[in-house]
């Protein structure tokens, strides 16, 4: 190791930054930022520095300038300027930072996660910074934004817990299941209230609440890639998943390892477990304090019947989040490369299910077939003849272009572009089968240019 890594608290103290350009504003933005009285010497300041709340010493660099101060950082683009302040620091025992030269550094500056209170520094000690700012992004993605506000809140609390569990091994239990149970989601999610609540009740009682609680959560439409953070956060902590036919292999292979599995899917006519089912089983695992992940394709609010299942949660005080996903349309349509909106060819865009009801459908045909629209087709392989067959008879033109997207997103993705008049028996012909999503309008046209994503 060739450098301590601490953190050093510099509110109030005398900090000098040699250097007037863009390198020395970022230097003197982190320095303002941990709280230090910053005079900056330089003839002069570019534009971010003049609106900085800093001393400006506009005068050439003189060693005694450093004289009382705490902390020294040269930002010239002078070597003999940085070599003199170098020597003036380290002459006076001052830690010095010359900026990209670690043979006349001191001490460093890492690449920061910022998660106030929590502070992550990376470093490669001067040798790599580049590889250092790679890491900090991807640190970046992995530690969710609400953590810094969850370290406040426990911060708040230290001293009640302290005196209530004394030191060692219950007070860290305590702690712990705090953080990773129902109160540190309730802070993630951001409903800051009631985790203080929450909290207060757990000290009180001396113990944190081992409740289950659900996790609504939109898997998206097939590719891994397109999952939200917070969803795989919370698939990566739950320890009983729901899932059905829509979730992708992809997505569950992101799943816990250790989760059970339960298979709920769903197919048309052949329910594998009532709407109903699904809902009291949810229940009935939450109860137990199980952390309960229903994972849904898509989004969950979109033709999911995700409403149906939190509803019922509700109605037992079982707390639950709902994390949205890429629904099918707006997925399947990117990788499609049909924009679902343009100006142009469709200002407006109707989402619609065309799921046979006693093998009719009934949709607002006329609402369906106004101008300036694209209309997306959720679950309607099966009546596509006569969905068609409405949309040319309500008044859209035979030749009114309109694709089938076949398994969108993934690498078994199929698209058939055709007209109202020929869709539906192209698409029988290809042998598509479920899931598929329809596009009806114009803008499916835009696909011939657009079209980039090739499944294998
Ligand atoms: N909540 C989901 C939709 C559930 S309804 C969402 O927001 O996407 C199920 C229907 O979604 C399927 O019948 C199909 O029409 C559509 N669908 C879901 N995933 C799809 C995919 N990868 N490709 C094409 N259609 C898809």
């Amino acid at each position: 190791m060739d450098f301590l890594p601490i953190f050093i608290n510099i509110r109030q103290q005398p900090c000098i930054v040699v250097g007037g350009g863009e390198v020395a504003a970022r230097k003197v933005t982190l320095l303002l930022k941990a709280g230090a009285k910053v005079t900056v010497v330089a003839p002069e300041l570019c534009a971010a520095l003049q609106q900085a709340a800093i001393q400006h010493t506009p005068r050439k660099f003189e060693a005694e300038l450093l004289d009382g101060a705490k902390l020294v950082i040269a930002a010239t683009d002078d070597h003999a300027v940085n070599l003199a302040v170098h020597a003036a620091a380290t002459a006076r025992s001052i830690p010095v930072n010359v900026v990209d030269t670690p043979a006349l550094c001191t001490f460093v500056m890492p690449a920061i996660i910022d998660r106030a209170p929590i502070i992550i520094a990376v470093s490669s000690g001067g040798a790599a910074p580049v590889l250092a700012r790679l890491l900090r992004a991807r640190l970046e993605t992995m530690i969710p934004a609400g953590y810094g506000r969850l370290a406040a809140l426990a911060g708040k609390f230290r001293d009640q817990v302290k005196q209530k569990l004394g030191e060692g091994l219950p007070r860290r239990a305590f702690w712990e299941n705090v953080f990773e149970g129902a109160i540190g989601e309730d802070m993630l999610a951001g409903r800051e209230q009631l985790a203080a609540e929450r909290l207060q009740q757990a000290i009180d009682q001396s113990s944190a609440p081992v409740s289950g609680e659900v996790y609504l959560v939109g898997a998206g439409p097939g590719d891994p890639d397109l999952l939200t953070f917070r969803a795989l956060r919370l698939m990566q902590k739950a320890d009983v998943v729901l899932y059905d036919n829509l979730v992708s292999e992809g997505v569950m292979e992101l799943v816990r390892r250790d989760a059970e599995r339960i298979y709920v899917g769903k197919q048309r006519a052949e329910h594998t477990m009532p709407q109903e089912g699904i809902n009291d089983l949810l229940v009935r695992l939450a109860l137990q304090g199980k952390r309960v992940l229903r994972l849904k394709g898509g989004d969950p609010f979109i033709f999911g019947r995700g409403g149906e299942e939190i509803e019922k949660l509700a109605e037992n005080g079982i707390p639950f989040q709902v994390v949205p996903g890429v629904s099918a349309a707006n997925g399947v349509a990117s990788y499609a490369g049909i924009p679902l909106t343009h100006r142009d060819y469709a200002q407006s865009v109707v989402f619609t299910t065309g799921h046979l009801r006693d093998d009719t459908i009934d949709l607002d045909w006329v609402a369906l077939t106004r101008p300036q629209q694209t209309v997306v087709i959720y679950m309607g392989l099966t009546g596509l003849a006569e969905i068609c067959r409405q949309l040319i008879a309500h008044g859209l033109p035979a030749d009114w272009p309109a694709a089938v997207v076949q398994q969108g997103t993934t690498r078994h993705q199929r698209v058939m572009v055709a007209t109202l008049r020929d869709l539906a028996e192209k698409v029988a012909q290809a042998g598509f089968k479920a899931p598929t999503i329809t596009i009806v309008g114009e803008v499916v046209k835009l696909r011939e240019k657009l079209s980039w994503f090739e499944p294998v």
